[in-house]
């Protein structure tokens, strides 16, 4: 597709008003005012109503295909919480009010607190802060929250531990918040190894941080013993609760020995993702770091009535202007609601459910990192796939082609060619089905045929890009020649 700067005819134009012929009372200042004209394309409104729209049709969503990307939890986002949070009354809202006038704003403040209170009930924690606005920034913020636990006990604490098979946000947000990062590496069961961690454990270490199920998609059994080590050692326990799916009402990060935690909205709660979003991630704590959460909170006192309080002198303070996102928050809020507590548990069963479905059909064909029963996600490598010269990209290129979301490729790091699949429980057994089809063919014609699938994908637009070439020189601006 051309660029609209491309499509410029100097001289067409859309729709223009007639001249303005009331005087400003109140004129831009001078140096405000533009002194060139902007360079903008001279183009008719058809020409840029076929341009946008025929753009927007190169999108790939949730709403037009399957998006198995593994870890990312792409569930559907169903419309009913839009327009909720589409709301007048909430829309309207001016962000200083609540500061202003909690008794102006008690609706969106109710909704804050009842939001929390639901949180809590999910998890098994004391409280949560819903201002951190994405995962990763939760987890920043659960790092802040343990540097200060262990700062108002005396204690000077060097690292924080996390498994191999982690996260990239686990290691770098601790790293940002000033700890070094010891790494487990993961044993021949797929599980953590549990005798290089008790190594590793002392008095200097100031967190565990471990998804559960973590991003193989297994569930750790020994998990409440490796919370039980930790906390010998005075260490936290921080829970990534990017993988909550799976365990929605079945079992709860507080209950597992787990101090503090964040949640993906934008992953468990079905809330829009990635270009769609944004996205919220609200952090919960135990009883051990409350009085640390970043400030403001909102409380509900004895007349019912909610307000902002500021009082918590050892708060780490504010992480995010205002309240987090709001509407985010608003939608995660009405879709746990519709579900209650029988449909979030529904949640958690299907998305297992299918994603054990996808690893029993396709384990024939590829090689399963650990054949274990999964949780909401399945590993596989294309190990037998690249001995035909067809490696995990190859396979993320062809399911492109045949209008599917690849699965997360290469990751998680320890497994070679991965591909990690989540289908979530929001997809059908005939989407599975088709998906598992493709995959399935897609092994065949390694072994067969394995150039078709090298040379893919062939429909679209862009076709193979020297990668490292795009990142290291991007070619963003365009200029007029
Ligand atoms: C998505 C994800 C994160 C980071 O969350 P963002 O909202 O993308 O910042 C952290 N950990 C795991 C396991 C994830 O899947």
């Amino acid at each position: 597709m051309k660029l609209i700067f491309e499509l410029d005819k100097p001289g067409r134009r859309g729709f223009s008003y007639g001249a303005n012929d009331v005087s400003a009372t109140n004129p831009l200042p001078k140096k405000y005012c533009r002194l060139n004209q902007a360079q903008l394309p001279c183009l008719s409104e058809l020409d840029v109503v076929r341009h946008f729209t025929n753009l927007s049709r190169l999108n790939f969503s949730v709403d037009t295909n399957f998006y198995p990307l593994g870890s990312c939890t792409m569930k559907y986002n169903p419309k009913f919480t839009e327009a909720i949070a589409a709301l007048e009354g909430f829309t309207q809202l001016h962000p200083l009010l609540p500061q202003l006038s909690s008794k102006l704003a008690q609706g969106s403040l109710e909704v804050l607190y009842e939001f929390e209170q639901l949180l809590k009930e999910i998890t098994g924690m004391s409280a949560f802060t819903l201002q951190p606005l994405a995962g990763a920034h939760g987890e920043l913020t659960g790092v802040m929250l343990i540097a200060a636990y262990h700062k108002n006990r005396g204690s000077r604490r060097k690292y924080v531990v996390v498994p191999d098979s982690s996260h990239g946000t686990n290691p770098s947000s601790a790293a940002i918040a000033g700890y070094q990062v010891k790494v487990i590496p993961t044993g021949a069961d797929g599980y953590m190894d549990l005798e290089q961690y008790k190594k590793q454990l002392d008095n200097e270490v100031a967190a565990v941080m471990l998804t559960c199920p973590d991003t193989l998609g297994l569930f750790n059994p020994r998990i409440k013993e490796i919370a039980d080590l930790a906390h010998n050692v005075g260490a936290l326990m921080y829970y990534d609760g990017a993988n909550l799916n799976a365990m929605l009402g079945k079992a709860r990060p507080g209950d597992l020995g787990f101090d503090l935690m964040h949640i993906n909205l934008h992953k468990t709660f079905g809330t829009p993702h990635g270009g769609g979003g944004p996205g919220a991630g609200p952090v919960g704590v135990n009883e051990k770091l409350v009085e640390f959460l970043p400030i403001s909170r909102v409380i509900r006192k004895e007349d019912a009535v909610f307000a902002l309080e500021y009082n918590y002198p050892k708060s780490i303070g504010y992480v995010a202007p205002f309240y987090g996102n709001f509407g985010v928050i608003l939608k995660a809020y009405a879709y746990i609601l519709a579900l209650g507590k029988d449909g979030l548990t529904r949640v958690a069963e299907v998305a297992v459910l299918n994603a054990n479905y996808c690893q029993s059909r396709l384990k024939e064909y590829y090689d399963l990192a650990f054949d274990k029963t999964c949780m909401h996600e399945c590993v596989f490598s294309a190990s037998r796939q690249v001995k035909h010269g067809v490696h995990a990209l190859d396979i993320a290129k062809y399911l492109i082609d045949q209008g599917y979301h690849p699965p997360t490729i290469y990751f998680p790091l320890i497994v070679q060619e991965a591909l990690m699949i989540e289908p979530t429980e929001t997809e059908s057994k005939e989407s599975l089905d088709a998906f598992i089809e493709i995959m399935i063919k897609i092994a065949g014609l390694a072994e067969e045929n394995p150039a078709l699938v090298t040379r893919a994908p062939l429909n679209m637009p862009v076709k193979r890009l020297d990668e490292v070439r795009a990142a290291r020189q991007p070619d963003l601006c365009w200029k007029k020649s």
